[in-house]
């Protein structure tokens, strides 16, 4: 039997989804050679502040960046959920559902990577998932991995060769580089603020969504 092809794991506040998340997507699927990118708003994410839109808008964005693009789908479990967002409780339920052998990456930028030792039982994380680092314009990878607390973890699973995440269903770390593109959503919530012009930074259904539902404008 020959091992299912890799599931890739996107999440984020998403507030709003934006083309950073979008192309870190579609190059993880292309680069790393995935079957499909599965995006995970989160519903209450533990490292910040509640976000400042409800979880049924921050999906509903999601849900039509997502229809636009092959490949993609969306899970909304999180935002259904009562519970704080743990990836690792994510990453459980969905071993749970798709079995032992099939490979799931989850797909981080350098900043949320580097975060990584503050994470719920973040060692838990490398049993249950590959984990493929993108490039953040602004972030470094290089010093954390050979210092600090990903340093006990990431040496001997660090690799370049994406056919690590077809030849086990978790462990590996496998650092891949994307065009940079300078987009955040604070940077979008602070231009809608203010009154300005948005576009070219987010598929423009979502931003459509955005005015029709008056989000972001003071
Ligand atoms: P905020 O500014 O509200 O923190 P954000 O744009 O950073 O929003 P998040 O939802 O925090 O978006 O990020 C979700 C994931 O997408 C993280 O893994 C993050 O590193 C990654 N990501 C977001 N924007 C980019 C980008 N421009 N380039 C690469 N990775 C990105
Ligand atoms: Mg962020």
């Amino acid at each position: 039997m020959s091992t299912p092809a890799a599931l890739g794991i996107l999440g984020g506040t998403f507030d709003p989804i934006h083309h950073g998340h979008l192309r870190l997507g579609i190059e993880a699927r292309q680069r790393l050679g995935l079957a499909s990118i599965r995006l995970i708003p989160a519903g209450q994410p533990p490292h910040r502040a509640r976000p400042g839109t409800p979880a049924e808008h921050r999906l509903a964005m999601t849900e039509l960046a997502a229809s636009e693009l092959p490949g993609f789908e969306v899970d909304p479990a999180e935002v259904r959920s009562q519970q704080t967002s743990y990836t690792v409780a994510t990453l459980e339920r969905l071993r749970a559902e798709l079995g032992p052998a099939q490979p799931l990456v989850l797909i981080l930028g350098a900043d949320a990577f580097l975060g990584l030792p503050g994470w719920h039982r973040w060692r838990e994380l490398f049993g249950l998932a590959h984990i493929a680092v993108a490039t953040r314009p602004g972030y470094i990878l290089a010093d954390a991995l050979y210092g600090g607390d990903l340093a006990d973890e990431c040496p001997q699973r660090l690799t370049q060769d994406a056919q690590a995440l077809r030849a086990a269903a978790a462990g590996a770390i496998v650092p891949f580089t994307i065009p940079s593109l300078e987009i955040s959503a604070t940077l979008i919530r602070h231009a809608l603020a203010h009154g300005e012009d948005a576009r070219f930074l987010l598929p423009p259904a979502v931003l459509d969504y955005i005015q029709t539902h008056h989000l972001y404008s003071r």
